[in-house]
């Protein structure tokens, strides 16, 4: 079943030059395609609407503080169950937690600053395509 997703390399992968390193692990995938990338410095217009499910939580401001800081990589990737598969690659919101391999348990201690968002369903994947990359066709 081929899917596209959004995935956001954070300021925090961009900042410690792990851009190759991520993306390098992406395009390995087997039929994976990356159609659509851009370093860009997120607004917190685009972050509200990203981020609207966690508006109230204690995280939730320096979350956005932090996504604001500096460039992140925005990129669409299209292939195999990739919504899953980027989950996977990523590995749990916690980097403690994840398991070594994965890109969250490779380079990641701090839970908001784990390098990597990946849409975590069809309907996210969607809706968040449409605010990073609203002129994609769909
Ligand atoms: P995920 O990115 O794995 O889907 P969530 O949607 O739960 O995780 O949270 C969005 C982002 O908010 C996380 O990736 C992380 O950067 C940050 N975050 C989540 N929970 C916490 C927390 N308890 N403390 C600090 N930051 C958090
Ligand atoms: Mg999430």
């Amino acid at each position: 079943m081929s899917q596209r997703t959004l995935v956001l390399l954070k300021p925090d992968a961009v900042s410690r030059g792990l851009i190759g390193e991520i993306v390098g692990r992406v395009e390995r995938k087997a039929g994976w395609r990356i159609t659509a990338l851009e370093l860009r410095t997120l607004d917190r217009a685009t972050l509200e609407t990203h981020y609207a499910e966690h508006v109230g939580r204690p995280f939730y401001e320096p979350l956005l503080e932090f996504m604001a800081s500096g460039p992140s990589v925005a990129m669409v990737v299209e292939g195999e169950r990739v919504i899953e598969g980027l989950r996977a690659l990523a590995g749990p919101t916690d980097p403690i937690a994840a398991a070594p391999g994965s890109i969250r348990g490779d380079f990641g201690t701090v839970v908001r600053e784990n390098l990597i968002h990946a849409s975590d369903s069809e309907e996210s994947a969607e809706r968040e395509l449409k605010i990073f990359f609203p002129e994609l066709p769909r």
